[in-house]
């Protein structure tokens, strides 16, 4: 019903409207029935990668002309885009894969147009973050995207201690470069909670690594990542903690390293000890984390 009262052709005809177009993220059929109408009836298609873009419309023979938009745009790009459309134009606004303005240019095109009354329709459809945590088999009744950390490790790790105490699955963007060095860091920061590394989604390669980040750590020691990369890690104290025994014993020998760290501790009550360790030994229970700590002589 809503589709029949919503046909794309009468709306596009009779204003302005800026369409936001998600696209495929590997598999070129990705795409929606919907987004291939709206990108045939458009006037103009603003994309961030026109090259990208040109492959889609070659497949689905789309002749609608292409203007560039991305990160480093100038503001009169974007203002030529927004005369259009309040003139009465419809623009298709794509992104190089997925979701228009998911860790990707399009948020101040959209901000703009809504600040002069512009009609936004988005067009969903294929989105890395999605696609990674309906498979990583962690919990999916609340989630965190975190899109891409900071690349200094400074702010990466204050980024991920402002995320610590978040109880919902948290959805990371990363490259494969970086990978090993996040998975370090989130194991510090977090301590050992259960995670997936979803790479290559809807490609040849597609492959789900659902494992411990202690895990994922040791086969990024064995392995060269490669391809596109969704990481996501269980929120703090959810069912997605891997209480396995061995996992466990591995754990209480990490935090036995760190109680022996030289100055660790040093200055914090004891029950200020226990709750800078739980913190990062999410999988230990307290009062196991209390017998550990009891015996050493604080
Ligand atoms: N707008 C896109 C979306 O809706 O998912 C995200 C764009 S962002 C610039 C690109 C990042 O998304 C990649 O570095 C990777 O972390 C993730 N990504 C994109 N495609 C992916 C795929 N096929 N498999 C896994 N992750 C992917």
């Amino acid at each position: 019903m809503a589709l029949l009262r919503q046909a794309p052709a009468a709306r596009i005809m009779n204003q302005g409207e800026l369409f936001l177009i998600a696209t495929p993220i590997g598999n070129l059929g990705d795409i929606t029935i919907r987004a291939l109408e709206t990108l045939r009836r458009v006037e103009m298609v603003a994309a961030e990668d026109t090259r990208t873009a040109k492959k889609l419309f070659q497949r689905y023979r789309i002749n609608a002309p292409l203007v560039s938009l991305h990160d480093n745009s100038s503001p009169a790009q974007r203002q030529k885009l927004l005369e259009k459309l309040a003139a009465g134009a419809a623009v298709g606004l794509i992104s190089e894969a997925g979701t228009p303005g998911i860790s990707d240019p399009g948020y101040r095109l959209i901000t703009e147009a809504v600040e002069r009354g512009i009609r936004i329709t988005p067009l969903p459809g294929p989105c890395a973050a999605v696609a990674a945590l309906c498979a990583s088999a962690l919990p999916l009744d609340a989630f965190f995207f975190a899109g891409f950390l900071p690349p200094r490790p400074g702010p990466a790790r204050r980024r991920l201690e402002a995320l610590r105490e978040i109880e919902a699955t948290l959805i990371f963007y990363e490259s494969p470069r970086r990978l090993n060095v996040t998975l370090a860091l989130l194991l510090e920061v977090f301590g050992d909670r259960q995670a997936c590394v979803a790479r290559e989604l809807s490609k040849i390669y597609e492959e789900f690594l659902r494992f411990p980040l202690s895990e994922l750590l040791r086969l990024g020691a064995e392995r060269e990542w490669r391809g596109e990369i969704t990481l996501l890690v269980s929120g703090r104290d959810t069912k997605g903690i891997n209480r396995d025994p061995e996992v466990l014993a591995r754990e209480e020998e990490r935090l036995e390293s760190v109680l022996s760290a030289e100055g660790f501790g040093r200055g914090l009550s004891r029950r200020d000890l226990v709750d800078e360790l739980a913190a990062r030994f999410p999988r230990l229970k307290r009062r196991r984390i209390y017998e550990l700590v009891n015996r050493r002589d604080f």
